[in-house]
């Protein structure tokens, strides 16, 4: 097991992306929180994770507040006394072209994509500074690489958390805390699932793979980088899109 006895957190987990990483994290055996805003769904996530044999917990924390952030985090500190991993994985879209997209969907994409990855850092840094380790995991996407129309919110949140990723690495570095960013291309969730079937055409068309993306691809790459294998690499972006963008 790569994880054993290590707790992580991942934001945005009860479905979707989220749900895969924690379910993979879990099956390695780390102890994982989830935080989401819904808890419905977030408990039934939590209670998949310990049939897995591992400890779980979940919280109804908006990752766009920060008091609420700290107060979580030191909720995971009173029930397991350490936090080794942190994946950035809470995010939503509002999209629609520049000129009509409003203020509020520029704010709300922002408050929860970048703000609460900044939020999350801050808080669950504290932590790992004392403890002189961590794995940061922050879910940024190749739109934040190479724009979209309809997207500008999105985009701009986005290629944020790779700034973010590259400066709190070298700040966290010489503590033994990497933090790295994952980017997929297009996952079958039900954010893409709203897409129109047209679209989903045209950019099947583009992914030299010729599908998808799976949560459980993401996934993956989220357990290398949450594991000790991924200690030689910090600050990086790592493009996970089936070949569709390739620098
Ligand atoms: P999703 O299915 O919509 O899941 C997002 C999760 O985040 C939901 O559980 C949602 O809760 C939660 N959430 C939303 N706002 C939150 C907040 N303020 N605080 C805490 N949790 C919050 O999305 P997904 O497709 O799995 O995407 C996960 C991540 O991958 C996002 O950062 C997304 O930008 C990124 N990504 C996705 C794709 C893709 O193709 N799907 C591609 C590139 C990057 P509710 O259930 O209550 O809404």
């Amino acid at each position: 097991m790569r994880l054993k006895d290590k707790t992580a957190l991942v934001t945005g987990g009860a479905r979707g992306i989220g749900r895969e990483i924690a379910l993979r994290l879990a099956r390695e055996g780390a102890n994982v929180v989830i935080w989401d805003i819904n808890p419905e769904s977030a408990k039934s996530t939590a209670k998949d994770i310990e049939a897995l044999g591992v400890k779980a917990d979940y919280a109804q924390t908006d990752v766009t507040k920060f008091n609420q952030v700290e107060e979580s985090v030191n909720k995971i500190l009173d029930n397991f006394q350490k936090l080794d991993i942190l994946v950035n994985n809470a995010g939503i879209t509002k999209d629609n072209l520049l000129l009509r997209m409003s203020e509020a969907d520029w704010d709300a994409v922002i408050n929860v994509n970048l703000k609460g990855t900044f939020n999350c850092t801050k808080a669950v840094s504290k932590v790992m500074l004392k403890q002189k380790s961590g794995k940061i995991v922050n879910i940024a996407s190749i739109i934040g690489i190479i724009g979209n129309f309809g997207q500008a919110n999105y985009a701009a949140s986005k290629a944020g958390i790779i700034a973010l990723t590259k400066t709190t690495a070298k700040e966290l570095a010489s503590r033994g805390i990497c933090v790295n960013a994952v980017a997929p291309g297009f996952i079958q969730t039900e954010m893409t699932a709203k897409l129109p079937a047209d679209i989903q055409q045209k950019l099947l068309a583009q992914i030299p793979l010729s599908r998808l993306g799976k949560p459980e691809d993401v996934a993956n790459l989220c357990l290398f980088l949450a594991s000790s294998e991924s200690d030689y690499i910090t600050g990086q972006t790592i493009i996970i899109d089936g070949g569709m963008v390739m620098a």
